[in-house]
Order: structure tokens, then sequence, then C-alpha cells
């Protein structure tokens, strides 16, 4: 439902939880962030219910914080609103975090696929099939970009997807069909959102991200393609509304 990235040299945690927060107006039913930290381990938490529990809950048991993450408030359509079924999604060993808006509509073969080779799944979720696809990519090629590229143009429906590895600390990469991506511009740092109001209170320099297009962001450089990997451009707009509304 609602999405949130960053990458730059702050810590991450509060600002992901301050974009969830702001993303709150769109209604959810769970919500969870993944970070990776200097040392290029990843930590998630997620948890049913209202941010809140998601905050009281990291603030009684901290998690290591980190200068890449993302953060999601889940609308379920595939799996009831549990811990296991938000977002973010796991792979690769817990190496690999992704976060879904939207609905994989051709997610029954793809699981059926995974689970020919015997990947197990922890959710009810379509979401989690693209964590698993792209964690099966990455195991070969070794490279997120990569990886995602190859799984992307195989997902029906409707998606903004991020996703962030462990073993590539400073880099974000998403890519939208059908459901909106924006990327805010900072300054040694950018960020992404389901829409401006993920990050309005950093910046208001801000790139729509185009119909079928990827994104690889890192704290001083954002590239945009075509899920063929032809160069895109987004297209650039101030966000005029108050950061206070
Ligand atoms: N279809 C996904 C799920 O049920 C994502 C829903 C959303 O957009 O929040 O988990």
């Amino acid at each position: 439902c609602g999405i949130v990235g960053y990458v730059g040299d702050r810590p991450s945690q509060q600002i992901l939880l301050n974009g969830l927060r702001r993303l709150e107006y769109r209604g959810y039913d769970s919500a969870g962030i993944a970070v990776i930290d200097a040392e290029g381990a990843l930590h998630e938490r997620k948890r049913a219910g209202k941010l809140q529990t998601l905050v009281d809950d990291l603030a009684a048991h901290p998690m290591a914080d980190g200068t890449t993450g993302i953060g999601h408030t889940r609308w379920a359509t595939h799996g009831a609103p549990t811990d296991a079924n938000a977002h973010p999604h796991l792979a690769d060993n817990g190496r690999l975090a992704l976060i879904h808006n939207g609905i994989i509509e051709n997610f029954t073969e793809l699981k059926d696929e995974l689970l020919a080779e015997g990947v197990e799944f922890r959710s009810e979720t379509d979401s989690e099939v693209a964590a698993h696809l792209i964690a099966r990519e990455y195991r070969r090629v070794g490279d997120l970009e990569a990886a995602f590229r190859a799984v992307v143009g195989r997902l029906d429906g409707a998606f903004t997807l991020l996703a962030i590895h462990a073993d590539q600390p400073g880099v974000i990469v998403g890519a939208r069909l059908n459901s909106p991506l924006v990327i805010g511009l900072g300054e040694g740092e950018n960020f992404l959102g389901s829409d401006v109001a993920a990050f309005v209170e950093h910046t208001h320099s801000a790139i729509a991200v185009g119909q079928a297009q990827m994104v690889v962001v890192r704290a001083d450089s954002i590239e945009i393609t075509t899920f063929d990997g032809e160069p895109a451009e987004g297209e650039p707009f101030e966000v005029t509304w108050d950061a206070a509304a």
C-alpha cells in the first residue's frame, strides 16, 4: 500500500518510520522496515496492526540501524494481515529484502515453479514470489540490478517493488507497473516513495518514475531504465504542497 526507501549517510530507521507515518492516510493493516547496517548485515522488523505497534516493538527490542533501508505499509490482498504476511519479505538466507505494492496476478504459476525447486515460503502473499525469483537470479548473476531486471518482465499485474541486498549496501533497486513510484532527490541522499508524502519533509525535488521503468538509486546517483535496460527519463517535478500538511 505505502512504500518508502532511503539511501544516504544518515541512520534510516527513523526516516523510514516517519515516511510510513505520512503514508498512513492511505490505510493499511501492517507495517515493516528493513535496513542494511555498516557491517553489511540486513535487519528486518514487521508487525501486523498499527504502525505504532512496529514503533513500540522497535523501542522495546532495538534493531541495528543502517543508512540504506526500505519500509512498507500493507493493505492485504493475498493472505491475512499477520506478522508473517507483512512486508518486507526476505530471501537469499535473509540477505535480500523486498517490498511490494499492488497485486502480482500470475503469482500462482510463479510460486509453483519455485515450490518445485524446493523454495520455502514464509507467507501467503503474492509478493513473496518476487523476492525468491530475484534471489534465485541473484545466485546466478551476483548483482541485484541484473537479478531484478531478469525477473521484473515476468510479473503481470500491478506493482511497485523495492529491493535491497546485504551484499550491496548503498543501493536500492525498484520498478513500477500500473502502480506509482516517485524518487525524492536529496543532497548526498535519495528517497523513494509510493507518493511524495513518503519524503516531503526532506526534499521537494522529485522525479516520477514512468510506466514499466526500473530505477537504481544510490546516495549520489539515480539511473532510470526500461525493463529491457534502455536508458529512460522520469518526469522531474517540484512538490508544491506544504511539508507540514
Ligand atoms: N498484494 C500484496 C499483499 O497482499 C501487497 C498489498 C499492498 O499493496 O499493500 O501483501
